[in-house]
């Protein structure tokens, strides 16, 4: 069972004016792919084909560098897609919001820290949201490595995640990363998001 692309439960467009139709029918249909085609390429007949992903991220390290970085974009970007949504945007709710003011001391400090972390992380990455243990972190990490992976600064299960690479927002947003990260508040699924924190 090769890895596939997911498909989207929204239309390229739905996620209009804040994520441009055509930025995100790219990102999925060519960068998307491209990282599951190369993930595929890079496992067949080889000792982790056929593994979960979660397994393969966590023992990256043993792994050669087109499984970090195909496996690390393929699982990032699977999660990304889940993560915003129609009718996105607003605050979070119950469990998530007290999670969120109790380790960081409210929505809009948390907000501050997520959108630095991502302004801050030179060049391609992610910028995350991240459950280790009982607490909450925010990191960020380059190119497609992301907190599953035993390499990670900082460990856990990412329960929000933003791609700050360029084809995540050149085409509406050229160098202005502020902008795309102030607008991607609008977007997000806080549903999923707190189900990803239980
Ligand atoms: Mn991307």
């Amino acid at each position: 069972m090769a890895f596939e692309l997911p498909t989207l439960n929204y239309d390229y467009a739905a996620l209009e004016p804040h994520i441009d139709a055509r930025t995100m029918e790219i990102h999925h249909t060519k960068h998307h792919q491209a990282y599951v085609n190369n993930l595929n390429n890079a496992l067949a007949g080889g000792e982790w084909d056929n593994k979960p992903i979660e397994d393969i991220l966590a023992n990256i390290s043993k792994l050669p560098v087109a499984v970090r970085n195909n496996g690390g974009g393929h699982y990032n970007h699977s999660l990304f897609w889940k993560l915003m949504g129609l009718n996105g945007g607003g605050t979070p709710a119950g469990d998530l919001s007290d999670a969120l003011n109790r380790n960081f001391g409210s929505f809009e400090k948390f907000k501050e820290l997520f959108a630095n972390a991502g302004m801050t992380r030179f060049g391609s990455g992610w910028a995350w949201l991240v459950k280790a243990g009982q607490e909450l972190k925010i990191s960020s990490t380059p190119n497609q490595d992301n907190p599953l992976m035993d390499i990670a600064d900082v460990k856990g299960i990412p329960i929000l995640g933003v791609d700050v690479w360029e084809h995540a927002y050149y085409l509406k947003y050229q160098n202005r990363r502020n902008e795309y990260l102030a607008a991607f508040w609008n977007v997000v699924n806080w549903t999923e998001v707190g189900k990803r924190l239980k």
